[in-house]
């Protein structure tokens, strides 16, 4: 399995940068999980929108689901070239009731809804299991697996995230560090500081730990130190373009 990142930054992007938005490659499928402002841009740089198999929304807000408005626009210019064109899948909560409606009334796109537990076959032992999050709104923590190796997507999760109902041992956690530890505020976020994150991949056994969802203007070598106090394996910060392979000696 191959994790690429698209856009790392929250809430707002950084010059040349962008929100949330990864490529999960796959069993020969191309999966988006979260779309924020400016992905479209970054995946424009591997593939065409279209080209894409499914897309996975952790939760509807704006800094992961902006991009599927222009999303909607390379799709309608994709139809009117390909006889053979299909509908978009995109799974997603279906909360807040105003935005799923909004996406889902478009053409092209096939809605689907995200729920605690469901699991997501995509054929060929992949599936993505979906596990709701602590935060303001539906958001769904993502785990999966190709039958050999799992991927831990944590998307938005604060503290009280149920953790321990998602597995140990996994070959690559990715864990939103939104606050720096000085900046974490007194009153629950649903977010976690990089010294959280340390904490939760700690507790988990991960083997690896790739840190995201942070401020453009946070130095990225701070975010790794305070994540690695807590953390003693492989530490890794986003970055635009970093890809991770998984499982690869293993075939
Ligand atoms: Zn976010």
């Amino acid at each position: 399995m191959k994790w690429t990142v698209l856009g790392f930054q929250s809430p707002f992007p950084g010059a040349d940068g962008a929100t949330p938005g990864y490529l999960l490659e796959a069993k020969e499928k191309k999966i988006l999980i979260d779309c924020g402002s400016g992905v479209l841009a970054q995946l424009a740089k591997r593939m065409p929108a279209d080209a894409l198999d499914a897309v996975i929304l952790s939760h509807l807000h704006a800094d992961h689901f902006s991009d599927i408005w222009v999303l909607q626009h390379a799709l309608l210019i994709a139809q009117r070239n390909q006889k053979d064109f299909r509908s978009l899948p995109i799974w997603m909560p279906n909360q807040p009731r105003q935005w799923f409606q909004a996406i889902q009334a478009k053409p092209l796109v096939k809605v689907q809804v995200l729920r605690e537990g469901r699991t997501i076959d995509l054929g060929e032992d992949l599936t993505i299991t979906c596990y709701r999050t602590d935060h303001s709104i539906p958001c769904f923590a993502m785990k999966i697996s190709d039958g050999k190796s799992t991927i831990l997507y944590g998307a938005d999760s604060g503290p009280d995230t149920r953790w321990e109902q998602m597995g140990v041992e996994h070959d690559l956690v990715i864990l939103e560090a939104t606050f720096l530890n000085e900046n974490l505020p007194s009153h629950p976020t649903g977010h976690l500081s990089a010294r959280q994150a340390g904490e939760i991949a700690e507790a988990m056994k991960a083997k690896s730990l790739l840190l995201t969802h942070f401020f453009p203007t946070y130095d990225y070598r701070q975010v790794v130190r305070e994540a690695q106090e807590r953390y003693s394996g492989n530490c890794m910060v986003a970055r635009k373009g970093l890809t991770i392979e998984i499982g690869k000696r293993n075939g």
